[in-house]
């Protein structure tokens, strides 16, 4: 039998991941890229391909690939892939669920405690020489109250990791679990609800068209004044024109966030020149509107991080490979299409 064809393009460069890769799969035919996917690099006989969020796999990338059966998301969130298009090519697409529920969620709390007892700024003051703590006055979790959007595997792991704080969590879910509800003690609510009364929102949904811009312009207004957002979820949750208002406005307090709407222009303003012209307008605003949210003095960004403990790489790696050798024995597993 000859062996899968496979091409992964490894966007963190890290040699010892390289090296796991190459000792996982054995069996099959593979070449490691060190860099995100660019047409460029594509290999045109690849059967398999690897990828990592920051790689998009859209229809200019498939017509390039005339012979991949499988797409294996080093990730649970699947976003950064044309479902559609792969469906009509006949392509199995599979993700790794659930590798990063306590990595995520223990990212996510360091974003909330690290917002609540003004962490950066106080890190700041001394290792810029000073020693005081004038203006660094934070507030306690104890007692407040914590919206949880969408109660899957993070939401839950957060919410137990919130509990130990004695803080009241609801949230909401559009398939709310009262088993899991009353396991976990917390309440559901609806959106509004959870909007109007959470001093924290932290948001657990993946991106769909159904939850893009769960947080716009129009909604903003009915969160209670003074909350805080944390986003450790996908950028497109909430719209950055919205979000930068309710800072300046003092709608919002500040904000945590891991992920930001078109949040790979901060790296690449470039790739600006290459979308199509009707949609370059709304991305320079939107790439406006994130170094405003970057540089407020409330808000702390983490590059889209949160996955990336050593051990939720290792589980990555194992749960890829093994879905490509499943899917090399006939057997597919974690398909997402
Ligand atoms: P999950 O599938 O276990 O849970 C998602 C929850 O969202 C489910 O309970 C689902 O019912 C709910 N949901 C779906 N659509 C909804 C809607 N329209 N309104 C309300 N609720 C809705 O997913 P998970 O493992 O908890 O991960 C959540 C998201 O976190 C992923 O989709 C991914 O985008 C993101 N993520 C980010 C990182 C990172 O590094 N920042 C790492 C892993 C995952």
């Amino acid at each position: 039998m000859s062996k899968l064809n496979c091409q992964i393009f490894d966007s963190m460069g890290d040699t010892e991941l390289k090296k796991y890769l190459h000792s996982k799969l054995k069996s099959c035919k593979i070449r490691v890229i060190s860099n995100e996917l660019s047409l460029k690099t594509i290999d045109s006989k690849a059967e398999v391909l690897g990828v990592f969020v920051d790689s998009e796999v859209d229809k200019k990338v498939l017509d390039k690939m005339p012979k991949l059966k499988l797409i294996a998301t080093m990730s649970t969130g699947y976003d950064h892939i044309d479902l559609e298009e792969c469906k009509k090519r006949n392509i199995t697409v599979c993700n790794v669920p659930n590798y990063g529920e306590n990595t995520v969620a223990e990212h996510t709390m360091a974003l909330i405690l690290s917002l609540s007892r003004k962490i950066y700024p106080s890190i700041k003051r001394v290792k810029e020489g000073h020693y005081d703590f004038v203006g660094l006055r934070g507030f306690d979790l104890k007692g407040k109250a914590i919206g949880i959007v969408g109660t899957g595997s993070i939401g839950i792991h957060l919410i137990t990791m919130l509990k130990c704080f004695e803080t009241k969590v609801i949230a909401y879910d559009v398939k709310p679990n009262k088993a899991t509800a009353k396991k976990y003690g917390f309440t559901y609510v609806s959106f509004d609800k959870l909007l109007s009364r959470s001093d924290i929102i932290s948001f657990h949904v993946p991106l769909f068209p159904s939850t893009h811009h769960m947080i716009n312009k129009k909604n903003i207004k009915k969160i209670k004044k003074g909350a805080y957002l944390i986003n450790t979820a996908r950028g497109g949750l909430i719209e950055a024109e919205a979000l930068a208002k309710g800072l300046k406005s003092g709608q919002i307090a500040g904000a945590g966030l891991d992920v930001l709407e078109e949040e790979e222009l901060l790296q690449n303003p470039k790739k600006i020149l290459y979308t199509e012209k009707k949609d370059r307008d709304g991305l320079l605003k939107t790439n406006q509107m994130n170094k405003f949210i970057v540089d407020h003095p409330n808000t702390i960004i983490t590059p889209h991080n949160a996955f990336n403990s050593t051990e939720a790489l290792k589980r990555i790696i194992d749960i890829t490979a093994e879905n490509i050798i499943a899917y090399s024995k006939g057997r597919v597993q974690n398909i997402v299409n």
